[in-house]
């Protein structure tokens, strides 16, 4: 069967080949590792966006591939920015993929009494110390890329002292930015994350799992490795900005005592999308500003934003094998995005028509009613069909008639003919307008013997347009999106809100078909002549239906 007959479903049976999954089949070969053990390790600050769906489809791909495991861990070491709606939303986010985590869901905090012992051992082998330099201070210490740091004056206190402060720490028993615990590393080593790093922090912040027991919280880059240790990853995926982190991740796990193969750090480059923003803090300024309606907002680059808007799981799943996983830096067109859901729905969504700039049409000779029926799809004869009744009043868009036109028009001319999709000629014979000369009714005729077929006589009509009986239908809002931003690289920007498109969203009423009635919230349809659309899932009901642009029918320049 051929690749386009599935929709997007063959190309993702092929197994995708990178410099990740070269490494992979390496250490299998070599037998460093027996089984492939990854995760995907959110914190949970925000949605998920189409650059996590990246990192997911990486991750919970690998693990299907080779048949591993992948887990779903939670980073949640920073209480104050983390919340319980973010929890569930990235679990229903990563199932809707199609993605399922090995076991229970794990917690960064799962960990937090492990943590502690670590970080005592590390302060036992004389490698960490209890820093009280004030954050201001601990910064002048640093140094900067051309200089090196200068070593704290807490850096030299003995271990028992150490020990004592940090329990102090934890007992609550200094204020905030007081007192941390730090790594004993090198303050002049050319990479700034091991000047020294902060380990543990003071934060007398309630947390979403673990409550009010702790007082300390780690930092990322002492639980990521330790964490990935103790789940037994063997390939712990990130993106390239973590790459000098690397070092501090094996440092860490080097010197505790933790079982052993460890797991191993590699580096890919992030997803950038052209005209939007990839950043859970920056897109929370857009939900927070009002800016948008919410984290699934329809024009948002959330994955429930593109699933309300009418994206398919497959479809993000083919742009992400699409784009391919490297080290190079790029920026991803949006089309490419759109390309893939266009595929798919061109291939699976059912054929409907909707009238969304309604002008009504009266067929002066056609009397009664008939039921006319029509395929779902073109090319799927699987896919069943429906019943469309013609009625005398229909309605068509504004934008297929005019009073005169050239050759070019392929549409209703004021004389001339045109197809009704899956319907009849019809003829225009004179119009009628209101005061202002807006045409409020196009009086046409019909050629009965054109059902299904040419008219008899062989003259030639060319166009094709859809259209909607004005009498059996249902009253429907379109809302029509566009790019959210008016620049490409809207996160570059100091003021995100002077860049929002203000046409990102136009509301249009107007009617669709009857057999629409119950269309499924997120179910695609291709609206003939008009683009693919899906009942919205938040505000679509029976008695106000409201129908999301998912994407035009082709790639506008
Ligand atoms: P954000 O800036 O949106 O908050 P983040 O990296 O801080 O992103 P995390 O929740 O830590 O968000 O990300 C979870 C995983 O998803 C990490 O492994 C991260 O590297 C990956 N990830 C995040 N953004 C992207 C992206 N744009 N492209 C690919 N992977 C990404
Ligand atoms: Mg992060």
């Amino acid at each position: 069967m051929s690749n386009t007959e599935h929709g997007l479903d063959n190309a993702e049976n092929t197994r995708p080949h990178n410099f990740i999954t070269q490494i992979i089949d390496e250490d299998l070969a070599s037998g460093k590792h027996k089984e492939v053990y990854t995760r995907f390790p959110p914190e949970p600050n925000g949605y998920l966006h189409i650059g996590h769906a990246k990192s997911i489809c990486l991750n919970f791909g690998i693990a299907k591939d080779y048949n591993g495991l992948c887990n779903l861990r939670f980073d949640d070491t920073n209480p104050l920015k983390e919340d319980v709606e973010y929890v569930d939303s990235i679990k229903e986010d990563v199932e809707w993929l199609g993605f399922k985590w090995a076991g229970k869901v794990h917690y960064a905090s799962d960990y937090f009494d492990t943590l502690y012992d670590y970080a005592i051992e590390l302060i036992k082998k004389g490698l960490a110390y209890v820093d009280e330099l004030s954050p201001e201070e601990m910064r002048e210490y640093r140094g900067t890329l051309t200089e090196p740091g200068k070593n704290s004056p807490y850096r030299d206190r003995t271990v028992e002292e150490n020990l004592a402060l940090f329990e102090k720490m934890k007992n609550g028993e200094f204020a905030e930015g007081k007192a941390s615990l730090r790594a004993k590393i090198d303050m002049a080593s050319p990479f700034m994350v091991m000047r020294d790093p902060v380990l543990y922090r003071i934060k007398f912040a309630k947390h979403h799992q673990t409550g009010d027991k702790w007082c300390i919280y780690p930092m990322y880059d002492f639980t990521h490795c330790i964490s990935d240790a103790l789940e037994r990853i063997t390939h712990s995926l990130c993106t390239l900005e973590f790459q000098d982190n690397r070092r501090l991740y094996d440092w860490v796990l080097d010197n505790i005592s933790i079982e052993r193969p460890l797991p191993h750090q590699y580096e890919f480059s992030r997803l950038n999308l052209e005209g939007t923003l990839t950043s859970k803090r920056k897109l929370l300024k857009l939900v927070e500003d009002g800016i948008v309606d919410g984290w699934n907002d329809p024009r948002m680059p959330t994955i429930s934003g593109l699933r309300r808007r009418g994206y398919t799981p497959a479809s993000i799943r083919e742009f992400c094998r699409r784009i391919g996983v490297t080290k190079q830096d790029n920026v991803v067109e949006y089309s490419a995005l759109e390309a893939c859901i266009r595929d798919d729905l061109n291939q699976n969504a059912c054929r409907a028509m909707a009238v969304i700039d309604p002008v009504k049409v009266v067929i002066e000779n056609f009397e009664g009613e008939e039921i006319l029926t029509a395929p779902n799809h073109p090319n799927r004869p699987e896919m069943g069909e429906r019943q469309l009744p013609f009625t005398k009043e229909i309605y068509i868009d504004r934008a297929d008639f005019r009073e005169e036109a050239n050759k070019q028009y392929k549409r209703l001319v004021l004389g001339k003919e045109v197809r009704l999709r899956n319907a009849y000629v019809i003829k225009a014979e004179r119009v009628e307008k209101d005061a202002k000369g807006e045409i409020t009714t196009i009086f046409c005729t019909y050629d009965p013997d054109t059902l299904g077929k040419n008219p008899a006589d062989g003259r030639k009509v060319k166009g094709v347009i859809h259209w909607v009986s004005a009498l059996h239908n249902h009253p429907a809002e379109f809302r029509l999106y566009d790019k959210l931003f008016t620049v490409s690289n809207p996160g570059a920007e100091e003021d995100i809100c002077s860049v929002v498109n203000p046409n990102s969203l136009v509301v249009k009423h107007g009617f669709v078909e009857q057999s629409l009635g119950n269309a499924a919230a997120e179910k695609g349809y291709q609206f003939e002549r008009e683009g693919y659309f899906c009942a919205d899932s938040k505000d679509s009901r029976p008695e106000h239906l409201v129908f999301n642009l998912t994407v035009s029918l082709k790639e506008s320049f």
